[in-house]
């Protein structure tokens, strides 16, 4: 399925898209380059299709939400990719993501529970021709053990803790951004790297993500 027409952003309307995200602190010119060169139109179907290009979550199937693009942005930076990098992202959704993943790393694997926006998601990378992403459905929470380990794991849906098969599946040398907190409401993002010894945390900024969840879900 190719992705539904839709008028290509104006150059105003790029212009504005990147100021938001540069006035947000997204300041890594690879991620301010990659960002430019996904267009999140095809990502935001239906009702919410002609706000794509503003600086905020919106909602897609299943009850989920895309990611507020300076949020994509701020965690990508924070996850500081290279293009050797094999990644995991947990949480698919809309796969934009993923698509901006994609420009970074060698190759993306991306976990979501809910088949249908796998499925959905992998139309979209087929159409866009991002070649290196591979979208499996699953509970990422317990990581994705037979492409493991990772140099970076990005968490898409807030846990209370960062999900201990997935700091086993984290290179040594790796960094995991995930948020973490107790309520829907206050989530802090937080960023993990993998040391010889162990573990280093620190907090990055309040963010506000849907549940990470167990299983699969039943209504596709
Ligand atoms: N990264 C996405 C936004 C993710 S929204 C984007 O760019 O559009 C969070 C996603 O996490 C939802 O799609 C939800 O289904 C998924 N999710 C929640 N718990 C999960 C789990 N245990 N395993 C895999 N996916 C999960």
């Amino acid at each position: 399925m190719s992705p539904e027409p839709r008028p290509d952003p104006t150059p105003e309307t790029r212009m504005q898209f990147l100021y938001a995200l540069r006035s947000r602190g997204v300041t890594d010119a690879r991620v301010l380059d990659a960002m430019e060169r996904v267009d999140r139109g095809p990502f935001v179907r239906g009702l919410f299709a002609g706000r794509a290009y503003e600086d905020m979550p919106l909602p897609i199937a299943c009850g989920q939400t895309i990611s507020q693009p300076s949020v994509v942005g701020l965690m990508t930076q924070a996850l500081q990719v290279s293009a050797r990098d094999k990644v995991l992202e947990v949480g698919t959704g809309s796969g934009y993501q993923a698509a901006v993943l994609a420009k970074l790393a060698r190759r993306v694997y991306s976990i979501d529970r809910h088949p249908r926006l796998v499925r959905e998601a992998r139309e979209l990378f087929e159409a866009l021709d991002l070649t290196n992403i591979t979208a499996i459905t699953g509970d990422g929470s317990h990581g994705l053990p037979e492409q493991a380990p990772f140099d970076r794991i990005i968490v898409t849906a807030a846990a209370e803790d960062p999900p201990g098969p997935l700091l086993a599946q984290l290179k040594i040398g790796g960094i995991m951004v995930v948020p973490v907190g107790q309520s829907d409401a206050v989530q802090t993002l937080i960023r993990v790297r993998r040391t010889e010894d162990g573990f280093e945390y620190d907090e990055l900024l309040p963010v506000r993500f849907v549940p990470l969840l167990e299983g699969l879900a039943r209504n596709g």
